[in-house]
């Protein structure tokens, strides 16, 4: 074979294009086909010179009617182009698409059909991706002219053959995205911008993501409508804002309300106390216990006013440093006062105290909390016993679980919750003295650290209080 041979050998077998000969009258009977359609279909060239109606029987039964047409065409105008599926030996399917020609002898009668098809299966899939893109797509050269565009949405640029983006577009945006497409040429770094387009009556917001493409001198852009993603987060961030005013004037009014409900409470108070004073011999022992329950009511609510002032003040507690955890604890156990530090206690603590980041002051007040907790509601029969042991956070490595477990009375799991609510409790004032706000501070104080608080009992069976407080890094 000379070279001219070998390349052409070389064409029909290796490349794109599947080549045949074909008798003029319909059904075509193959005549010689290259040896690159056993490649794309399977068959081999024997096989199809052998059964004549082989091909035509391998077009998708959907496509037929349509290639008939086509065969039609060729027929009457001499040639025609065609796009059909072919089943191949595996059953599968490929897209192709070809086109023929039909030769005619000196007299003008037809003498043979000629033609090539080639396989568009990749690139339909390309295209059908493309087009399932929720996002608008084009392209365009560096000085802002499309030389591709696929809209979808709000963004229409059905309009834009032959435009450029400043024909399209107001200026200021134009100027911002022409930028961004000489940026991403420049520095063949894709680029990100958003931008605010008149749209009706209102306004979208649109993020444009240019990349370059294959032949680097136009760049490929993706522009996502982004108005409903911006409208959402800025309706969260108004509704964040409009929470933590609402904070911020409940606490100064817990504050208030507090502070101004002590004044008549003392008032009351000193009345009591001077009626005993003054009439205590005349009055006799019902009116003295009277006199104790207006004492002792008052006292009551002195507490409970003084723990809603100290859960007011919780968000505005000293800034965040980092400390042991050991230190805080210490400090808890020391500020043990009253029948609370006469009572024997062992304590187990933890080996190892990481270094943590929060405000000291607050995590000595939540151990301080649970301490006197575990102390109050410890059990008639054995001595008090508090464990602190700490693990760290499997769902964030950031944080330290820290758990206090006691042997105490213990409590229903089905209260796990309620307990941490402001005023809440499970006991009359009588069984066990108490506001019902320590664990409502504790909660506070522990979400002030971005941390969360939970508890875990049985009744008779003591109580584990754990909370997650962040390390120093
Ligand atoms: P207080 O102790 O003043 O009632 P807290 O908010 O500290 O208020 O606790 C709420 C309730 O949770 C308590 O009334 C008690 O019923 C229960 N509780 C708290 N700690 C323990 C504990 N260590 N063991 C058993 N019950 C507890």
């Amino acid at each position: 074979m000379n070279v001219s041979d070998r390349a052409l050998d070389f064409f029909f077998r290796e490349g794109p294009a599947v080549f045949f000969t074909a008798t003029p009258d319909f059904p075509w009977v193959i005549q010689s086909i290259s040896g690159n359609v056993e490649a794309q279909l399977g068959y081999s060239v024997q096989s199809i010179l052998n059964s004549p109606t082989l091909l035509w029987d391998s077009i998708h039964p959907e496509d037929r009617e349509q290639s008939t047409k086509h065969v039609h065409i060729l027929e009457t105008k001499g040639s025609s182009e065609h796009l059909c599926r072919m089943r191949k030996t595996d059953g599968t399917y490929v897209l192709v698409q070809g086109e023929f020609r039909l030769l005619r002898d000196d007299k003008g009668a037809p003498e043979a059909v000629i033609g090539y098809w080639t396989d568009r299966t990749e690139r339909e899939r390309s295209r059908a991706i493309l087009s399932a893109i929720p996002d608008s797509i084009f392209e365009v050269d560096r000085e802002g002219r499309f030389t591709f565009y696929q809209t979808h949405r709000s963004l229409d640029l059905s309009r834009s053959t032959g435009m450029s983006l400043h024909d399209m577009m107001p200026k200021d945006v134009a100027d911002l995205l022409l930028n961004a497409v000489q940026r991403a040429l420049n520095t063949k770094e894709t680029q990100t911008v958003k931008y605010v387009m008149p749209h009706g009556k209102t306004w979208r917001h649109y993020q444009a993501n240019f990349g370059t493409s294959l032949s680097q001198d136009t760049a490929v852009a993706i522009i996502r409508d982004i108005t409903d993603d911006v409208l959402h987060e800025k309706a969260l961030s108004e509704q964040k804002r409009f929470l933590e005013e609402a904070n911020v004037s409940l606490e100064q009014f817990v504050y208030i309300a507090s502070h101004d409900l002590r004044e008549p409470l003392i008032g009351v108070a000193g009345y009591a106390t001077l009626l005993q004073k003054r009439y205590g011999t005349s009055l006799d022992e019902t009116a003295h216990r009277f006199i104790e329950g207006i004492t002792q009511g008052t006292r009551n609510m002195e507490a409970k006013i003084d723990d809603l002032l100290a859960l007011s003040r919780v968000n505005r507690g000293n800034q965040m440093g980092s400390f042991p955890l050991g230190t805080a604890i210490d400090a808890a156990k020391r500020s043990l006062v009253g029948p609370l530090s006469t009572c024997a206690v062992e304590f187990k603590l933890p080996g190892v105290t990481p270094l943590l980041k929060g405000d000291r002051g607050q995590v000595t007040q939540v151990f301080q909390n649970l301490f006197s907790n575990s102390i109050k509601y410890r059990s008639p029969d054995k001595p008090v016993t508090i464990e602190i042991s700490t693990k760290p956070d499997p769902q964030n490595p950031h944080m330290l679980i820290v758990s206090v477990t006691d042997n105490g009375i213990g409590f229903d799991p089905k209260h796990a919750e309620r307990i941490f609510g402001v005023f809440q409790r499970l006991y009359t004032i009588q069984q066990y003295p108490g506001t019902g706000i320590g664990l409502a501070i504790v909660k506070k104080i522990v979400e002030r650290h971005n941390g969360k608080v939970w508890a875990t009992s049985q009744p008779g069976q003591g109580s584990t209080f754990s909370f997650t407080l962040p390390l120093a890094s």
